[in-house]
């Protein structure tokens, strides 16, 4: 492709093909011409003086019969035509390079001759190249200024996106719900087509200088599209990546756990069943660690390869790394320091909630496979991954008399199917003014699992089309009040679609990520509330007392507060492996190195460098960014404070249901319109009136429930954190077995663990400063001593 560019280019550059330049037209022609013609003449010269030899070495000087010839030329002017003038001195009235090429010869030789020895690439196949820019420099000096050009070249470029994602949309829909080989094909297909679409556009977007536009938004757009993102990669780079993409999302997704009686498990329903109801530890057991066998564990290697390709995209768009790429979204300098702190300020709460989950499994599982000062073992906590742990809230309910708000009894009872939780999300956002489903929606979504035996994508996603009409969610949706949860989760994504859907196509996303993920979730705030629930006739009836409210605030925690920690250490272990922090023969030691640091469990059994469990995790095959859903988890709270108050709800913030308020809904849908458009600053403003997160909202919410767990666990004498953090259920057999041990606080351990935890420890150090403000001096002065030495320890 690249070699016959070049003749076009050099066509093109001369305006003219080259026959009428020999013709005296043009302007520059005429030196052109008289470099040949001056050849000519010499050597008719040289001829006429009776030269011998080479051409180069004639000197007329002299030569009476060479000055005859050049007078005769020059007397005649312009009286006869320059072909007959050519013919009286040369003997032909063509003009002809030959002259000027045997003068050269001899160096013509010489050249070839050297460049043979170089193995010299004659022309420049390479005609894109062009010298790197010095810094400083003043740039797009050579670029597109004119903006009504670019508002053109925008709006053609929105039409044919449109067509494009729209194609590749559907395709991936086809796939995801039929996972065959086909499929696949066609969306590889579609997608590359996406993909050449964006290198076209980029390139073109990368020729405006927008600097001087008034349009904001024309600027913000060509920012946007100048980020190729992955179609930045080699045409055969791009098509590899895609297949590993297709590829480790597909073995995640048909991945099956199998018995000795031959009996399989998918994920969905089966496994995540088993990890909910079961507790029965071995039986928990073999479903844990059989999804890890299955699933993480065959990406393994692939993902290496992905990490490459990702982060030499990520090169290519401008950017150190793929993690920094992701960060980049939120338009936040500051962004990791942010999260950090937001994070600390939450981690009170969370360590509060670990100590008394802990005290329960205790009672439940026994010394043998809790400590009360060790981490928790990652397989008893009601989901697979630990992340959620509302399905243990039968064994730690604070108050087993009080009430309990738990839906699904009634969902079943009433005969609830998953279309009827769909209208119900349905009816609450338009209760609140917002837009109700298309048809497009009712008619093709996916909403059960399919039963005639398709292998599908199961994981909860919500899809827009980009026409502007079709808007679906694909969901292997289960009758329980989880489910019903999930589904306003989905419809908040699709809300957020509807909303921004006459924005141009680069604008319909988030604010950021999180603000996508928050939404359906502040509706679920308001309808998970007994309150709520009861109006809907989902729970038999409202107790107002305060043990009910503690039952009813452990239950949300167990959802949101248990998973702040697994929300924040997902992207960390991606960013260091994106950064080169973690390499990739300790891929799975450094991700329980952060399941240990910030949620404080332990693998069940053993784990090795032959396992790969963050791969277990739908969202790293399937390369969905994650701390979107830690941002989410704080700002829905703050979001949630603002429509209550718009909503003129008084009294505690937990018991608030913005149901039927047509302010707080006019909030969040001023906020939604504006798509990406504007940075997320803006909406935060819009809805809460500041600009930041926050996580005094979260904290506001959970202050009845914080207030009772400080005095719980005060009252049992609880540890916070996880101080003997090398434990396992294990570990008996496990740690004699360390062939080199180390001195570390007085406990003899493996070297590994110990460079694990002395870091961990630091992290733990600063957790008990702050957690002993909440418990009281005593635990305060009894820990410290011992944290203050690992931590300088630490330091080294
Ligand atoms: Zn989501």
């Amino acid at each position: 492709m690249k070699a016959t560019l070049i003749p076009e280019q050099s066509t093109t550059s001369l305006g003219t093909p080259l026959t009428s330049v020999l013709t005296f037209t043009g302007f520059l022609g005429r030196y052109f011409v008289s470099f040949i013609l001056q050849f000519q003449f010499h050597k008719a010269l040289c001829q006429a003086a009776n030269h011998t030899g080479p051409l180069h070495t004639c000197d007329i000087y002299m030569s009476k019969e060479a000055g005859a010839k050049l007078r005769e030329v020059l007397k005649a002017g312009s009286s006869k035509s320059w072909q007959e003038i050519l013919f009286n001195l040369t003997g032909t009235d063509k003009m002809d390079a030959g002259a000027l090429l045997e003068y050269f010869s001899p160096v013509t030789t010489w050249l070839q001759e050297q460049n043979n020895k170089t193995n010299e690439v004659l022309g420049w196949p390479e005609f894109d190249w062009r010298p790197p820019v010095p810094e400083g420099y003043p740039e797009g000096i050579d670029k597109i200024v004119d903006e009504a050009q670019a508002k053109e070249f925008l709006s053609e470029y929105n039409s044919t996106a449109e067509v494009v994602w729209n194609a590749y949309t559907e395709a991936s829909w086809v796939y995801n719900t039929n996972i065959t080989d086909h499929n696949k094909e066609v969306m590889l297909e579609k997608n590359l087509a996406m993909s050449k679409h964006t290198i076209e556009y980029g390139m073109r977007a990368r020729q405006f200088d927008p600097s001087d536009f008034q349009d904001e938004t024309v600027t913000r757009i060509l920012n946007k599209l100048s980020v190729l993102e992955r179609a930045a990669l080699p045409e055969d780079e791009l098509k590899e990546y895609n297949t590993l993409l297709s590829d480790m999302e597909t073995t995640y997704s048909i991945a099956k756990v199998c018995r000795e009686n031959n009996i399989c498990h998918p994920l969905d329903p089966d496994l995540t069943d088993i990890l909910a109801t079961s507790r029965d530890y071995n039986e928990l057991l073999f479903a844990w660690k059989g999804w890890r066998d299955a699933s993480g564990a065959k990406i393994k290697d692939k993902y290496k390869r992905y990490v490459e390709l990702s982060n030499k995209a990520a090169v290519l768009n401008g950017y150190t790394d793929n993690g920094a790429y992701w960060r980049s979204l939120y338009e936040t300098p500051t962004f990791e320091e942010d999260l950090e702190r937001l994070y600390l300020q939450l981690q009170p709460l969370y360590l509060n909630l670990h100590a008394y989950v802990r005290r329960a499994l205790y009672n439940k599982y026994g010394a043998e496979h809790i400590s009360l000062k060790g981490p928790i073992p990652a397989h008893l906590l009601g989901n697979m991954w630990a992340q959620s742990w509302s399905n243990i809230f039968d064994l730690v309910m604070p108050f087993p008399d009080a009430t309990k708000v738990d839906a699904t009894p009634a969902m079943k009872q009433q005969g609830w199917t998953p279309k009827m939780m769909f209208e119900e999300s349905d009816r609450f956002f338009t209760s609140l003014g917002l837009i109700p489903m298309p048809q497009e929606f009712w008619d093709k979504s996916m909403i059960e699992k399919p039963a005639d035996g398709r292998e599908v994508v199961c994981h909860a996603s919500a899809w827009d089309f980009y026409n502007r009409k079709d808007f679906r969610i694909k969901q292997c949706t289960v009758v329980n009040m989880d489910d019903l949860i999930t589904v306003h989760h989905e419809m908040g994504h699709v809300q957020y679609f509807l909303q921004y859907m006459d924005q141009p196509i680069s604008f319909r996303d988030g604010a950021n990520p999180g603000f996508h993920e928050a939404i359906g979730d502040v509706m679920a705030l308001s309808v998970s509330t007994p309150k709520h629930l009861h109006s809907i006739k989902l729970l038999d009836q409202v107790t107002e007392n305060e043990e009910s409210d503690i039952n009813y605030l452990m239950s949300i925690a167990l959802d949101k507060i248990a998973f702040l920690p697994f929300g924040y250490l997902m992207d960390q272990w991606r960013w260091k492996v994106f950064d080169g922090r973690i390499k990739e023969d300790e891929y799975n030691q450094q991700w329980w190195n952060l399941r240990l640091k910030y949620q404080g469990l332990c693998p069940p059994v053993p784990r090795s460098e032959d396992d790969f469990d963050p791969g277990a995790k739908f969202h790293i095959p399937a390369n969905v960014p994650y701390i979107r859903y830690f941002v989410s988890f704080v700002i829905q709270f703050q979001f949630h404070q603002a429509l209550c108050k718009a909503a003129g709800h008084t009294g505690p913030l937990h018991t608030c249901d913005i149901y039927q308020s047509k302010e707080a809904g006019k909030l969040l849908g001023d906020a939604m319109k504006l798509g990406f458009s504007k940075p997320w600053p803006e909406a935060m403003q819009l809805i809460t009136g500041q600009p930041n997160m926050s996580a005094e909202a979260l904290m506001s919410y959970f202050e009845p429930l914080m207030t009772w767990l400080v005095k719980e666990n005060t009252k049992n004498g609880e540890v916070l954190g996880w101080p003997e953090y090398s434990w396992t259920p294990y570990a008996a057999t496990e740690f004699h077995a360390a062939t080199e041990t180390t001195d570390f606080l007085g406990m003899s351990v493996g070297t590994k663990q110990a460079t694990a935890g002395a870091w961990v420890l630091l992290a733990l150090a600063l957790v008990f400063l702050i957690t002993s403000i909440f418990l009281g001096v005593k635990l305060f002065t009894s820990r410290r001593k011992a944290f203050k030495s690992s931590s300088e320890m630490e330091l080294k």
